[in-house]
């Protein structure tokens, strides 16, 4: 076999980018809005500020407008609830993004449900994960979206396929598990109970590992042919790594992300997607509540 198809989420993530810069210059020509997106910042953990510093600029490259709010780490719950209750009224914040880890004496559960649930661009909250749930619209989790771009444009047939994913958090595996079922693949759940994991891999057309254990994906647990999607990105002294061994896995698996360059760029792009359509929705919202007046 001639070895993987590689997916090249770099150039995927800057398609939509451009869609996403295409529909919002559309939105703010014809409708006078700029979508915009309000970030949450608590604590002064590094990662989250790199973070938070992408999604800044992104949303500055695509022509929105951005808000941002840092609190300090000895922050309450009452004092977070405030400023989240402050820009889910304010109709110039389409999308809402706290980002996570949060400090210890904050319950992120509760804070993420206080997102009014049109402007939850990160698909957290309650109401949204139950129409996920029950495969019906609603915004989406943004890796766990992005994953499935990359799974449509790389033209993976996903109706009866075998899918298995490899973790189940609320931020990647259980959304991503909701979103191929509903695209018609026949989808068995992994975690860190499972059983002989590498005959329940075999068994797999589509393979998504978004564990965060480095390279626990090994050739012989992938069948030939399969689409593998590295989800992981693990820090080590030589740079990033996947939860996938990338070299021996692409010999034999039909196409696979890299990392870096896969999954992690479809990320951020898939939020700038969820606000420009957040904002959209607002939008068309306030023209109904227009025409009726
Ligand atoms: P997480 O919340 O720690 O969840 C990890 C999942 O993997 C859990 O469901 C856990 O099972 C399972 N697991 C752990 N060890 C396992 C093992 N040996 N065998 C099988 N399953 C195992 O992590 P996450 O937030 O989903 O992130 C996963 C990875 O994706 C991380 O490397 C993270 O950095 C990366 N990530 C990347 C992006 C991106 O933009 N590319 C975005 C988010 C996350 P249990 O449920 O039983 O504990």
């Amino acid at each position: 076999m001639a070895g993987a198809k590689i997916i090249d989420g770099k150039a995927v993530a800057a398609q939509v980018r451009e869609r996403v810069r295409a529909e919002v210059a559309e939105l703010s020509a014809q409708r006078g809005v700029t979508p915009g997106l309000a970030t949450v910042l608590v604590g002064d953990d590094p990662a989250s500020h790199i973070y938070v510093r992408g999604k800044l600029k992104a949303c500055a490259e695509a022509g929105m407008t951005s808000f941002h709010r840092e609190l300090p780490a000895t922050v309450t719950q009452a004092e977070l609830a405030d400023v989240l209750g402050g820009l889910n009224s304010d109709d110039a914040v389409h999308g809402i993004l706290l980002q996570l880890p949060v400090p210890a004496q904050i319950d992120a559960d509760a804070m993420t449900a206080l997102i009014h649930p049109l402007k939850d661009v990160d698909g957290l909250t309650p109401i949204n994960s139950g129409l996920l749930m029950k495969g019906r619209p609603g915004l989406v989790p943004c890796t766990p979206q992005g994953v499935m771009e990359l799974l449509q444009v790389s033209g993976t047939e996903l109706s009866g396929a075998e899918a298995v994913v490899v973790g189940r958090s609320d931020l990647v595996g259980r959304p991503l598990a909701a979103l191929l079922l509903a695209a018609n693949a026949t989808v068995t759940s992994c975690h860190s109970r499972t059983r002989d994991l590498a005959t329940v891999c075999r068994r797999a057309d589509v393979l998504v590992a978004a564990v965060g254990v480095p390279r626990l994906i090994t050739a012989d647990m992938v069948r030939e042919g399969a689409t593998v999607i590295d989800v992981g990105m693990n820090r080590e002294e030589s740079g990033l790594v996947g939860d996938v061994d990338f070299q021996p896995v692409a010999a034999r698996a039909g196409a696979i992300t890299p990392v870096p360059g896969g999954v992690g760029p479809m990320t951020i792009a898939m939020l700038l997607a969820n606000t420009v359509a957040a904002a959209r929705r607002s939008s068309d919202a306030h023209g109904v509540a227009a025409a009726v007046r």
